[in-house]
């Protein structure tokens, strides 16, 4: 855009602005009278003088780089170069402008910008075509198409993460939907319902296991290291043992029972009817496992299991108590006392309980209705 400006060393070496011209046929001279030996001495003096102006020999006199050369709009938008000083050529003295039509024919030179022009019209160009791209892609790759193989990947790659997400959306949403039919229900509609279909069960317990990663502490680590602080002689019943964290934690001959069979060694039943002896167990666990609506069977059931002053631990979420005094007082009325509870914890609250006797016959205990978990609607 900013050439160097061509030097018109015929002009005495003064920079030509504008664009040199093609040269112009000179128009047929009219004819003249022949003439005489006087006029033609005189004819030549005048041809001599004019030789030594008009150097270039055609006599036009549009090439001096003057005012009078090009439009008046070309030289008011051209930028004006540095006058330089220098003597002016007969051209300058005796200005002949160009007729119109010549000036019409002429193509016409593209503008010359200046500077600021040419830097603004860099700028828009650079606008427009960024104006198509996605944001964040300021810069893409220069060249995608150069790594096919990198680009497939990425592509395939994010495909699969997003795969990933949504199933692992979709089985969250059938665990809290499975869960809350455990809860809703009575043990042995849980029963039939889990082993009716295998793939709910591993399913059901997939979504646990994800929820449970995700917890500061896991509950059944909490009845093992309870247990360790016990002597190992003590023979234990897991009930809703799930994976058997606790048989897996401690030393104890541990009994394990639950719907489906996850780990081997598991006994598949429904806690309400366990097959194990009366006062055979020294402890009984109930953690995250009290789902049936039918309570107070389960835990008369644990009360037969248990031998006297045996231990009973529940450990469940802390969300699904009503009020817990009402449910220590119902759980005493099944033939137990309360030695401890840890209501500390934001998520799961912890009860130690010993048997004391049997159950009291006929009560009613409405003290002992939990809360299904219920999730927040998404
Ligand atoms: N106690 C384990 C698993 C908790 S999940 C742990 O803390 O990791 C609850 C478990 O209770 C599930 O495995 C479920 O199958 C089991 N469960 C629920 N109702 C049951 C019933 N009526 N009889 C036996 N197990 C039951």
């Amino acid at each position: 855009m900013f050439a160097e400006p061509a030097w018109d060393r015929d002009a005495g070496g003064a920079p030509d602005p504008a664009p040199r011209p093609a040269p112009r046929p000179r128009p047929a001279p009219a004819p003249a009278p022949a003439p005489g030996p006087r006029r033609l001495r005189a004819l030549l003096r005048r041809l001599e003088a004019s030789g030594r102006c008009d150097r270039d020999g055609d006599g036009d006199g549009d090439r001096d780089g003057g005012s009078s050369s090009g439009s008046e709009h070309e030289a008011a938008t051209r930028p004006r170069p540095r006058p330089r000083a220098r003597a002016p050529s007969c051209r300058e003295q005796q200005p002949e402008p160009k007729p119109e039509q010549e000036q019409e024919q002429e193509p016409e030179p593209e503008p010359r910008l200046s500077r600021q022009q040419w830097r603004n019209r860099q700028k828009n160009k650079r606008r427009q075509k960024n104006k198509f791209k996605a944001p964040g892609e300021a810069q893409p790759d220069p060249d995608p198409e150069s790594h096919p193989e990198q680009e497939q990947e990425r592509v395939s790659g994010r495909a699969a993460a997003l795969r990933a997400r949504m199933e692992a959306r979709l089985e969250a949403a059938r665990f809290r939907y499975l869960n809350q039919q455990l809860q809703a229900g009575s043990s042995r509609q849980a029963a039939r319902l889990l082993q009716r279909d295998p793939e709910a069960f591993a399913l059901y317990h997939r979504g646990f296991a994800r929820q449970a990663a995700r917890w500061p502490e896991q509950p059944a680590q909490r009845v093992v290291r309870y247990l360790r602080r016990r002597p190992a002689s003590l023979v234990v019943a897991d009930l809703g043992c799930g994976d058997c964290q606790v048989a897996r934690g401690v030393r104890n001959t541990v009994h394990s029972f639950d719907l489906v069979a996850l780990q081997p060694g598991v006994t598949v039943c429904d806690m309400a009817e366990v097959p194990l002896g009366d006062a055979s167990v020294d402890v009984a666990v109930f953690c995250l496992s009290l789902m049936g609506t039918n309570l107070q069977e389960i835990l008369e059931e644990a009360n037969r299991l248990l031998r006297p002053g045996g231990t009973l631990l529940v450990a469940e979420v802390a969300s699904r108590f009503l009020d817990v005094r009402t449910f220590v007082s119902a759980v005493t009325q099944l033939g137990f006392k309360i030695v401890s509870k840890d209501l500390a914890n934001n998520f799961f609250y912890f009860f130690e309980f010993s048997k004391t006797g049997r159950p009291h016959a006929g009560a009613t205990l409405p003290g002992l209705r939990l809360r299904p978990c219920l999730y927040k609607k998404r």
